[in-house]
């Protein structure tokens, strides 16, 4: 276990405000963890010296760490009278990282000066900086391509980083200082989105390593970089529908607006339609725009559920798609308990067959099981647990009783639905409309006790 209870191949809450500062053409703030950087981009209409006449553009970057950003207070360069070795180190990979994916041609003869500015250091800064910086640059570009300074946006591919390492003999991502300190393996990864490297920073600082661990640490590198893609994109989606060029003042009716409903919105984790299906009818009456992981750049992330509850299924579900989307995350665990079998299927529901989420096998199967069972007794569960960024969790628990028929009926809804009549009912879930399921269901039952306790916090705020 590390000592911020993730797991190994985890990255730390990610968060890219964009737009953070009001002066320079691209900002972000970035946020991994306690490491927290703000980038800038800043137009400058020269290229370098050295391209001069040439047609071609620069993309330079500068590095520093505040003096607040670290335990001790660190002295800045200009009290030091010279400048800091490792920030002359770090700003050059910034520099190389962005330019490897700038077509520098296409630029014509601007510079784009990035500035990497720590405000608090908790490990990673550099990487942060590269996966912060390329997000302020992309948005400089576009604020550019917007005044007619370039004709297209000049960036071939994403890039970002990450660092990995290994820590008490463990490979792990994304390290905090705790572990960066004391790590007996440390490297930063940069990455293009296409999969492509762009600088690899490794040493033993313990001991040497192996090929394969290097591999290793490779590929869990790669891993933590698809999800700071997606971040990446989501904060470039998020401004641009927030704060266009055109858009009215902060403030201003239409944008506070937007503000709410962006705050709203809420990252569904699961890759079921059905369920999606369900989420939104029920959720959207209390005023909350539930996206799905595919829409939040996430289709490829599929969380697996080892837990031996619905409620730690449900909890791990959403604590990993809010710390990839850096938004309010929402997952549901369902599944159906039979009394005869001692609540199983229970957490096994979705693959009771072994065959992944095949319906049919699973409902061929209790079918069976029950063939001479007096005791139809059942009851779905649902536990759904909703993450939010700043580390609030709610979790609410609905359960709908009901018994099982011998047969299958009805071709609506999903799962075992067409075995199940709910208690006060003579039709399965898999006959009755989707309004009447979504009224009674154990997923409704727990998402309106999860609105019980969303207008609780709203009290607690207030
Ligand atoms: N650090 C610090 N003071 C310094 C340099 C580093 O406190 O002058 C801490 C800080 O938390 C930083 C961590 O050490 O994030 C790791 O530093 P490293 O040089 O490995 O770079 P980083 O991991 O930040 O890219």
């Amino acid at each position: 276990m590390r000592y911020d209870g993730r797991e190994n191949d985890q990255l730390r809450p990610v968060n890219i405000i964009p737009g953070f500062l009001m002066h320079p053409a691209g900002s972000v703030l970035i946020q991994m963890g306690n490491t927290k950087v703000i980038c800038t981009a800043s137009v400058e209409e020269k290229t370098a010296a050295h391209l001069k006449g040439t047609g071609q553009g620069w993309v330079t970057a500068e590095y520093a760490m505040l003096p607040g950003s670290t335990a001790t207070r660190k002295k800045r360069d200009s009290s030091r009278g010279k400048v800091d070795g490792r920030s002359t180190e770090i700003q050059r990979l910034i520099g190389r990282a962005l330019r490897s994916v700038v077509d520098m041609e296409k630029m014509g003869e601007l510079s784009l000066w990035i500035d990497c500015d720590v405000i608090q250091a908790d490990g990673g800064t550099r990487t942060a900086s590269i996966t912060g910086a390329y997000v302020a640059m992309m948005l400089a570009f576009r604020r550019m391509k917007a005044m007619g300074m370039i004709s297209e946006i000049p960036v071939r591919n994403a890039v970002a980083a990450v660092s990995v390492g290994i820590v008490d003999g463990q490979i792990r991502l994304d390290l905090p200082y705790e572990e960066d300190s004391r790590a007996e393996v440390d490297m930063n990864v940069v990455m293009t989105e296409a999969g492509e490297l762009i600088e690899v920073q490794g040493t033993g600082e313990a001991h040497p390593f192996t090929r394969g661990q290097m591999d290793e640490m490779l590929a869990l590198a790669e891993k933590g970089c698809m999800a700071l893609y997606a971040v990446q994109r989501q904060a470039l989606e998020a401004f641009e529908e927030e704060a266009p060029l055109e858009a009215e003042a902060p403030g201003s009716g239409e944008a506070k607006e937007k503000q709410e409903e962006e705050s709203l919105t809420v990252v569904a984790a699961t890759q079921n339609q059905h369920k999606l299906k369900e989420m939104r009818a029920i959720m959207e009456p209390f005023g909350m725009k539930v996206i799905s992981q595919k829409e939040a750049g996430l289709e490829n992330v599929d969380v697996e559920e080892d837990g031996k509850t619905f409620e730690e299924n449900s909890y791990k579900k959403a604590r990993e798609i809010m710390a990839l989307s850096g938004r309010i995350a929402i997952a549901d665990d369902s599944g159906l308990a039979v009394e005869a079998l001692n609540g199983a299927p229970g957490v096994y529901s979705a693959r009771f067959a072994g065959t992944d989420k095949d319906d049919d096998a699973n409902n061929q199967k209790l079918l069976s099981l029950l063939e001479d069972e007096e005791n139809r007794r059942a009851k779905f569960v649902s536990v759904v647990t909703m993450v939010y960024p700043d580390g609030r969790v709610l979790a609410a628990r609905g359960e709908c009783p009901g018994h099982l028929l011998r047969e299958l009926r009805g071709d609506q809804g999903f799962g075992y639905d067409p075995m199940f009549v709910p208690e006060g009912f003579e039709e399965t879930f898999g006959q009755l409309s989707s309004q009447v399921k979504n009224r009674i269901s154990h997923r409704a039952r727990a998402l309106s006790r999860l609105e019980a306790l969303l207008r609780e916090e709203a009290g607690k705020e207030r």
